[in-house]
């Protein structure tokens, strides 16, 4: 069935080749999200490569599973391109103007017949669309290849690097690609309406989020209220916690599907139980609160609130409203009654939408 509709998409993309519309004018911040799937991009611009730091990294890891569509990012003609068994597998398109863009790390392996890539079958697959040579002219958003772990990414997990470059020298597109999947309404079908799109594709892409309907996961449920295990999930993914002790402290989470990070997070200091003084139980399903949601921000991400201002009028005696204090303070928050916002409301809920915005708040996103 896979295969079918690779076919497909190759053939709508050799018919795409007959009108060419180079000299349109590329510009990277309305260039094309270059990946069609699920994808998480990694803000690696300059990091250390080689040994010894001996070169730096002239791109952006996306990382993305084996087969994920590979989109050019505008329009231009093939310049730079490799399928040679023994060199697969890459791709670069000049936009003109001095501006191109690569794609490397293109499957090599090969689908077996129930679709998966067979492991060490590396420089036998196929990984450049059909009808993709070098000359070839193509259009934005035209399939040029699949996301693999061809090159020097073999041992390691399957990932598209890549380029902006401006006259040969590199240039970093980690905010371009951010822009371009923020206007890409692709990722989930429900959230095209929400005021907050463009956060959830943000926390998003930085794999804090996966969707709400599991596997599809085509779906974000922007309205639906956010529970205390999917905001657990948020944070054990938004954070570099590894840890877990493999013994949850508390009795409701065992075989929950968010008991990893639940488990995390207690690791770490940042959960808390949901019956005091007891505290032996999380309610992983219980909707959030907006006064629990202060406490475990402030503890994943460390707020201060130095003058020590009381920013609202209805927390007082709140056990959470020293956190409440600080994520005013850090400008995270504001209150619940514009233009006022003396309140804050502690007991309300807050939807998946919302928290989207509040974690693009706090990690600057
Ligand atoms: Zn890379």
């Amino acid at each position: 069935m896979k295969r079918l509709v690779l076919v497909a998409v190759v053939l709508a993309a050799s018919f795409a080749v007959a009108s060419p519309a180079l000299g349109a004018g590329f510009s990277p911040e309305s260039m094309t999200y270059p990946l069609d799937g699920e994808n998480r991009i990694t803000d690696s611009f300059g990091d250390c490569r080689g040994s010894g730091c001996s070169r730096s990294h002239e791109g952006v890891d996306i990382m993305a599973a084996k087969g994920i569509p590979v989109l050019a990012a505008g329009d231009g003609v093939v310049t730079w391109i490799s399928d040679a068994p023994s060199n697969c597998c890459y791709v670069g398109i000049d936009h003109g103007d001095g501006w191109m863009t690569r794609y490397i790390h293109l499957n090599d392996d090969v689908e077996d017949a129930s679709g998966n890539f067979v492991p060490g079958t590396d420089g036998e697959g196929w990984g450049i669309a059909e009808g993709i040579v070098e000359g070839s002219v193509v259009t934005a958003g035209q399939l040029i290849g699949w996301v693999g772990d061809s090159g020097n990414a073999a041992e390691g997990v399957p990932h598209l690097h890549f380029e902006l470059r401006r006259d040969g020298v590199a240039q970093d597109p980690y905010q371009y690609l951010l822009h371009a999947l923020a206007v890409w309404s692709g990722t989930f079908s429900d959230d095209d309406a929400s005021v907050h799109q463009d956060n959830i594709e943000k926390i998003f892409a930085r794999g804090i989020t996966v969707g709400c309907n599991p596997p599809a996961n085509d779906r974000f449920c922007p309205d639906r209220n956010i529970t205390r295990g999917e905001m657990a999930a948020f944070i054990a993914r938004a954070l570099p916690l590894g840890a877990t002790s493999g013994t949850p402290g508390y009795g409701d989470v065992d075989g929950h599907l968010f008991e990893v990070a639940v488990d995390k997070l207690q690791t770490a200091g940042i959960a808390f139980g949901c019956n005091p003084p007891d505290n032996d139980s999380f309610c992983p399903d219980r909707p959030l609160t907006r006064d629990e949601m202060a406490e475990l921000l402030v503890r994943a991400f460390g707020y201060e609130n130095p003058e020590a201002t009381d920013f609202f009028t209805d927390d007082t005696g709140n056990p959470f409203e020293e956190s409440i204090n600080k994520l005013a303070a850090a400008g995270i928050t504001v209150g619940c009654n514009p233009p006022d916002n003396d309140r804050y409301c502690a007991d309300r809920q807050l939807t998946r939408a919302e928290m989207a915005t509040f974690f693009v708040r706090s990690l600057d996103l």
